[in-house]
């Protein structure tokens, strides 16, 4: 594990992770402490070598915050969407607010997905939401990054019987079996990797994420949450991105830096159509 250990002691020495190119393609810029201190993450992110990070809106009061932060920051691209968990806050013109940025923004759409892992369970409704943001991203033909706790085969039947699909999709911070890698990849989903597989008693992350197609391949911090293992909860940032890329490329028995340059051209190819694919 070249510069595992390393990297995992201080912020530091994430200049030395030594990968030229590496792309983040899930985070959260606009939460938690990164929301008061970004210009030093964005800085350590790209001495890390992380040229582009894929910032996802979740809800209505941050989607204009977030779309700040890409005309900002030219390597931050964006994705605006309604999260699970933020389904029963919506106001009445929600989806008509986020067809407004979506046709007048190059973004993607996320985060949205199913979360039946909450305690209050609204499935019916969850469903209604996710559907009619897909149903966005198929008419304005934009990249899909999708959330999904505990609802990986009802996902699996819901994009199944869609009749045109978004251009892209992604399934962010992959929590499901390595069974259901190979189906998502036939519904035409990117898998992206997050820290969980950093730790050791996660076999189920660690067990999908080899199963993985090296073309459908993404990797994420979905910082500042998920942090990898030997950083503080919720101190995540995408400068800890190294380490996952670290830990994947082992498991996978590849080399690190052919897995940073491989996740990094699929994003990109994943996100050009909502401006990522090119400098600002
Ligand atoms: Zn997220």
């Amino acid at each position: 594990m070249r510069g595992y250990n390393h990297a995992m002691n201080t912020m530091d020495s994430l200049s030395e992770s030594g990968f030229a190119d590496l792309v983040d393609a899930h985070c959260h810029l606009q939460d938690g402490f990164l929301r008061h201190s970004l210009e030093p993450a964005l800085i350590r992110a790209r001495a890390a070598g992380v040229r582009m990070m894929c910032c996802n809106g979740t809800h209505e009061g941050d989607w204009r915050y977030v779309l700040g932060l890409g005309r900002q920051h030219g390597d931050v691209c964006v994705s605006l969407g309604l999260h699970p968990w933020y389904v029963g806050e919506r106001g009445a013109d929600w989806l008509a607010r986020l067809e407004a940025l979506v046709a007048g923004n190059p973004v993607g759409i996320g985060e949205i997905g199913l979360d039946n892992a909450l305690e209050a369970r609204n499935d019916a409704e969850q469903e209604e939401v996710f559907l009619a943001q897909m149903e966005l991203a198929v008419r304005y033909e934009r990249a899909v990054t999708v959330h999904c706790r505990k609802a990986f085969g009802r996902l699996a039947d819901l994009v199944g019987v869609m009749r045109k699909r978004p251009p892209f999709m992604m399934l962010h911070a992959y929590a499901g079996s390595h069974e259901m890698v190979p189906v998502f990849e036939k519904l035409g989903f990117h898998i992206s990797i997050c820290a969980s597989i950093t730790r050791t008693a996660n076999r189920k992350a660690r067990t999908a994420c080899v199963r993985v197609s090296p073309e459908r391949l993404l990797v994420e911090s979905d910082s500042p949450a998920i942090a990898p293992v030997g950083v503080d909860f919720e101190r995540n940032e995408p400068g800890y991105l190294p380490m996952v890329v670290e830990v994947l490329a082992e498991l996978r028995g590849e080399e690190p830096e052919v897995v940073a340059a491989r996740t990094a051209a699929n994003a990109r190819d994943f996100f050009r159509c909502c401006g990522g694919g090119e400098a600002k």
